[in-house]
């Protein structure tokens, strides 16, 4: 693929570079200038000068990486300049503060859509559609065996197995990330008649933010919390990273269920057969929501992160003019022009 000048968005060893605007996307090492699309770990990394992201995700940046890094936030839709080019975020419908990220040179404009969903989520807020000439997407269910119903009711598919449980006395742990999976279960959960749902530590001050931010959640309680009044655990629903087994409290467990709530439920991924119940709940669009919005942005080139070789052979058969992000190498590590790329 032939760029007549150096594309706007590059990929560089540390990520994804705007040298017009001397900033880095979800850079994976530190850097001058960081702009951030969300909190998850592999994309927010300790050590930049400086971190640029969404208003509504800062205090999630700074539990993660620390309450004195330097952030500099916006709005959704809100215009700023960086060096010579435009920039602003849409809202990725990923977790709370994720964004896509619009840059503009001129009239050229790019998307880096940073993770996404088009799923229902009423812990953040839903993906905006941005048009743009280069749309850079991620593809982590980029294959055509993931694809699952949409607007399921998770709220009460999960209200109805911890009840079921609750009534023989059993409790139910679910299983999810701490970032976005369990605020989104604690949301999906406010119209319920919740007395509290108890959550593991490392997901208490996460959940604060969204409860700071607006954010309805249903009421939690806190593990340590539980565990001073002494008394078994019984008919409880556990919000908690996998890691919970090794730890001390277990002794106050009666017993239990376990249930996964996942993407990777669909295809049987991630230890599918050692849960007892999987609610398939991702964090990341399918592959036709990949395939939907990639024609929505009516972008006229695609480059795909993750998991690309499924996704990029289908768009170009659809006659869509799609590669792997890592051609997007800067001019001067690219092969001398003139000779001819074969592209897998
Ligand atoms: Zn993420
Ligand atoms: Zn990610």
């Amino acid at each position: 693929m032939h760029f007549s000048s150096e594309p706007l968005i590059t990929w560089t060893e540390k990520g994804l570079y705007c040298e017009a605007g001397g900033f880095y996307i979800d850079p994976h090492r530190a850097v001058d200038v960081a702009v951030v699309t969300h909190a998850h770990s592999d994309h927010a990394r300790k050590g930049s000068k400086l971190y640029i992201t969404e208003k509504s995700g800062v205090e999630l940046l700074k539990t993660r990486l620390g309450k004195n890094i330097s952030v500099t936030a916006f709005s959704y839709r809100e215009s700023f300049t960086l060096g010579d080019v435009t920039v602003s975020f849409h809202s990725a419908g990923h977790i709370l503060g994720s964004s896509q990220v619009r840059v503009q040179k001129g009239s050229e404009v790019w998307v880096a859509s940073g993770d996404y969903k088009r799923d229902r989520d009423p812990s953040c807020e839903p993906f905006e559609v941005v048009t743009c000439d280069a749309f850079i997407t991620e593809a982590t269910f980029g294959t055509p065996k993931f694809v699952w119903k949409k607007d399921q009711p998770h709220g009460e598919m999960i209200y109805e197995w911890w009840k079921e449980n609750a009534e023989k006395g059993i409790n139910s742990i679910v299983f999810g990330y701490s970032l976005g999976k369990a605020q989104r279960i604690l949301a999906e959960l406010a119209p319920f008649p919740v007395d509290h749902i108890i959550v593991h530590p490392t997901i208490v001050a996460l959940t604060q933010c969204y409860r700071d931010e607006g954010r309805q959640l249903a009421k939690t309680m806190t593990l340590q919390e539980r565990i001073k009044q002494k008394s078994k655990l019984q008919g409880e629903l556990i919000l908690a990273p996998p890691s919970i087994f090794n730890e001390e409290w277990k002794e106050f467990l009666g017993p239990y269920k376990t249930a996964f709530a996942s993407g990777w439920m669909q295809s049987g991924g991630w230890g599918r057969g050692s849960y007892d119940k999987g609610f398939v709940m991702s964090d990341h669009a399918d592959w036709n929501d990949l395939n939907r919005t990639i024609m929505e942005t009516q972008a006229k080139k695609v480059f795909v992160q993750h998991r690309n070789g499924a996704l990029v052979r289908h768009l170009r058969g659809q006659g869509i003019d799609a590669h792997p992000v890592e051609i997007l190498k800067p001019l001067i590590d690219r092969i001398p022009s003139g000779t001819n790329l074969t592209l897998i």
